[in-house]
């Protein structure tokens, strides 16, 4: 099971659904975010509406599936929950579609990977809260519209570009979620320790937290490799002599780069004599999926500025040469 990558197992899956936020308050971070939400939540209730739909992007892990999940409490609606590829035909979102209650709220995770035609059903749902549907085949075909109840559509993505215009568009409110600082995840770290009873020294969270690359769903998932380390090998306290070894032996380094960071700044600056060098060359020298690095490793080293994008491809710098005590080459 990798650290930084958005795949997760069952086990973690249950704990991350006990460890989920509830309500506007108790979610950490994202001021920004919050503030907008919060107005237009307040704001829809006044009116007795439905809330606009919400485009919610940026990397994997940084709490969307929370937020929409939020969302639906804040408003008291159900929430129901698919993802761009589960929803293969457009009879499946119809299906989905006209199994809403009024004002519910519909969460769909990796929204760019919703095929066209099932795109195409999902414009006039969101538009007007209706569908085409067409009924009979050649000739005889004809279209009937349907009353759908209305709804919310909250959105969720790697990447806002990710996404056709036309449906970008008819989304309400966009929001990106942003890095979190270590305050923050220290908080998260804190919380999970209550919530999970792992006893933990503050230092130590402190230490979690400047390792889990702005990412709350890495911190809880170091604090949990961290407690079984501290189990087996110490009195079960999380303190940060457990915590450093532990980590260590996790292949974290101090800034949060994992063994594939490592081998991905390794790679350009060995093979590539630091770049530029393209995304699939890269990919291909690394053995991981382009999207996998565009989406999951690149942008926290883009953040730390130890890779820079150019037209010519990606880029070591002089920051990473450090970082890895490494010279900086003379060009
Ligand atoms: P995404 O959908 O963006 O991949 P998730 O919503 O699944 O991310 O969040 C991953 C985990 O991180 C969740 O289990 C949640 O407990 C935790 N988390 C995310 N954002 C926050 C936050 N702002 N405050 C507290 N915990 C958070």
């Amino acid at each position: 099971e990798r650290i930084v990558g958005s795949e997760s197992h069952e086990q973690e899956e249950w704990e991350e659904r006990s460890l989920r936020p509830q309500r506007l308050t108790q979610y950490i971070g994202q001021k920004k975010v919050k503030d907008n939400l919060s107005v237009f939540i307040k704001a829809a209730k006044m009116r007795e509406e439905t809330l606009d739909h919400v485009l919610l992007y940026g990397p994997p892990g940084l709490g969307k599936t929370t937020l929409s999940m939020i969302i639906a409490n804040e408003m008291g609606v159900n929430l129901r929950t698919t993802s761009g590829p589960a929803i293969e035909r457009p009879g499946d979102l119809a299906a989905i579609l006209t199994a809403l209650e009024p004002g519910d709220v519909l969460f769909i995770d990796e929204i760019h990977r919703l095929n066209r035609s099932v795109e195409e059903v999902l414009y006039p749902a969101m538009e007007d809260y209706c569908l085409d549907i067409v009924i009979g085949k050649g000739p005889t075909a004809r279209s009937v519209r349907l009353d759908l109840p209305p709804f919310t559509l909250v959105g969720a993505t790697t990447r806002a570009g990710m996404l056709s215009a036309p449906l970008r568009d008819r989304f309400g409110v966009v929001s990106r979620l942003e890095y979190y600082t270590n305050e923050e995840l220290g908080e998260i770290v804190e919380r999970t320790a209550e919530v999970l009873e792992v006893p933990l020294i503050h230092e130590a969270g402190r230490e979690i937290a400047s390792r889990s690359r702005g990412t709350p769903r890495i911190a809880n998932r170091l604090l949990r490799r961290v407690r079984d380390f501290a189990q087996v090998r110490g009195t079960g306290e999380v303190d940060v002599k457990v915590t450093k070894e532990a980590l260590e032996l996790l292949q974290v380094d101090p800034l949060g780069l994992d063994e594939i960071d490592h081998k991905l700044l390794g790679n350009i600056i060995e093979k590539f004599r630091g770049g530029p060098v393209g995304l699939d060359t890269l990919a291909a020298t690394i053995g991981e999926e382009s999207h996998t690095i565009e989406d999951v490793y690149e942008p926290f080293l883009l953040q730390l500025g130890f890779l820079q994008r150019t037209p010519r491809g990606r880029m070591v710098t002089p920051e990473a040469y450090k970082h890895l005590k490494l010279e900086v080459p003379k060009k």
